[in-house]
C-alpha cells in the first residue's frame, strides 16, 4: 500500500480495516480485511437458508454488529447481483426465495453503512487476484468447482460483470464429456453436469452405485479406488479443455482453480490443458487458491474498498497533493 498522503496516519490496524460477508448457502463469515489483504478478525455463523432471505441478512448484520469497524461493507452472496442496484437478479434454490432480493439496500438499512455487493464468485475471482494466488495479475480467470461450478473474471483489475452481472458463468458451457448428464440449469451436456461435485458424484453412483459425496469420490481416488480415479480424470479432462478454450477466448494471465473439488481435479485439468492451450499462453498453467474459506470475504471488502464512491481513510482523495 501507498503511504497515507496529506499527513495523515492509521488510526489503527482495526479501524482501517473493511468488513467483507460471505453469505453462503450453509454458513455466513464475516471477516475485517485490512488494506493489504490480511484477516484481522473473523466471524461465523450459520446461514438460516430455510428461514428465508430476511433472516439470512439479519444474520450478515449480527455478524456486521460484531466485528464493528466503520465504512462501506462488502457482501459476497449466491447469485447473478445487478452492479447497479446490489438486488439479486438470478439464483438457484442454494438460497430458498434468494432471487429478487435486494441485498443491498436492506442490509444497509440494518447496519447503517454503504453495502456493496458482488457475486460470491466473483468475489473470491476478485479476492484472490488483490491478495492470493493472482496477486500481481490484472486479468485473471477463477473458476470455482465446489458443489457447483462457478467462474469469476477480472479485467483491468476490477471485475467485468458483462450487461447483466452474469459473466464469467461458465457452468452451461457445452462439453461433450457431459452428454446426458444434467447440469444445475435443468439441461444436459454442460460442463456443470461432469466438472462439479454433483456431477462427480453422480459419475461415481452411476460406474459403482454407491452414494457418496463428491468429496468422499476425491478421497477414494486418493486412496487408490480406480473407478474414482476414473470418474476425477473424467471431469478434470472436460475441465482443461474448457479452460483452455476459455483462456484462448479471455487471454488472463492467470488462471485460479478454487473450491474442495477444484484441487482434486488440477493435475488432471492441467494435463489436458496443456494439451489443447494455444503457445501463445504456454506461460498461463491453472494454479490452486491461495485464500481458502476466506476468499470471497477477502474480495468482497476489496469491492467495497475499491467501489466508486468509496472513500476510505488510506484514500488520499482529489484535493490531496
Ligand atoms: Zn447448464
Amino acid at each position: 500500500m501507498n503511504a497515507p498522503a496529506g499527513g495523515r496516519s492509521w488510526a489503527g490496524p482495526r479501524e482501517a480495516a473493511t468488513l467483507g460477508i460471505d453469505i453462503g448457502g450453509t454458513k455466513t463469515l464475516a471477516a475485517l480485511v485490512g488494506p493489504d489483504g490480511t484477516v484481522l478478525d473473523r466471524a461465523r455463523a450459520d446461514t438460516p437458508a430455510a428461514q428465508g432471505p430476511d433472516a439470512v441478512l439479519r444474520t450478515a448484520a449480527e455478524l456486521a454488529r460484531r466485528l464493528g469497524g466503520t465504512g462501506p461493507v462488502g457482501v459476497g452472496a449466491a447469485g447473478v447481483i445487478d452492479p447497479a442496484t446490489g438486488a439479486v437478479r438470478y439464483a438457484t434454490d442454494s438460497l430458498p426465495g434468494w432471487a429478487g432480493t435486494a441485498v443491498a439496500d436492506v442490509l444497509a438499512e440494518r447496519i447503517g453503512r454503504t453495502v456493496v455487493v458482488e457475486n460470491d464468485v466473483n468475489a473470491a475471482a476478485l479476492g484472490e487476484t488483490w491478495a492470493g494466488a493472482a496477486r500481481g495479475s490484472a486479468h485473471v480467470l477463477l473458476v470455482a468447482v465446489g458443489t457447483g461450478l462457478g467462474g469469476g473474471l477480472v479485467r483491468g483489475g476490477r471485475v467485468e460483470h458483462g450487461a447483466r452481472g452474469g459473466a464469467g458463468e461458465l457452468a452451461h458451457l457445452p462439453a461433450p464429456d457431459a452428454d446426458r448428464l444434467p447440469c444445475g440449469c435443468g439441461r444436459t451436456g454442460h460442463l456443470e453436469g461432469v466438472a462439479s461435485g454433483t456431477g462427480l458424484a453422480r459419475a461415481y453412483r452411476l460406474r459403482t452405485g454407491a452414494d457418496v459425496t463428491g468429496a468422499e469420490v476425491a478421497a477414494r481416488s486418493a486412496a487408490g479406488d480406480a473407478a474414482a480415479a476414473a470418474v476425477l480424470a473424467t471431469a478434470g479432462r472436460a475441465l482443461g479443455r474448457a479452460l483452455a478454450g476459455l483462456v484462448a477466448l479471455l487471454d488472463p494471465q492467470t488462471v485460479v482453480l478454487a473450491g474442495g473439488a477444484g484441487q482434486a481435479l488440477l493435475p488432471h485439468a492441467r494435463d489436458a490443458y496443456a494439451a489443447e492451450r494455444l503457445t501463445l499462453h504456454a506461460d498461463v498453467t491453472p494454479v490452486p487458491a491461495a485464500l481458502g474459506a476466506a476468499a470471497v470475504a477477502v474480495g468482497a471488502a476489496r469491492a467495497a474498498m475499491t467501489h466508486p464512491g468509496t472513500h476510505l481513510p488510506a484514500d488520499p482523495g482529489p484535493t490531496d497533493p
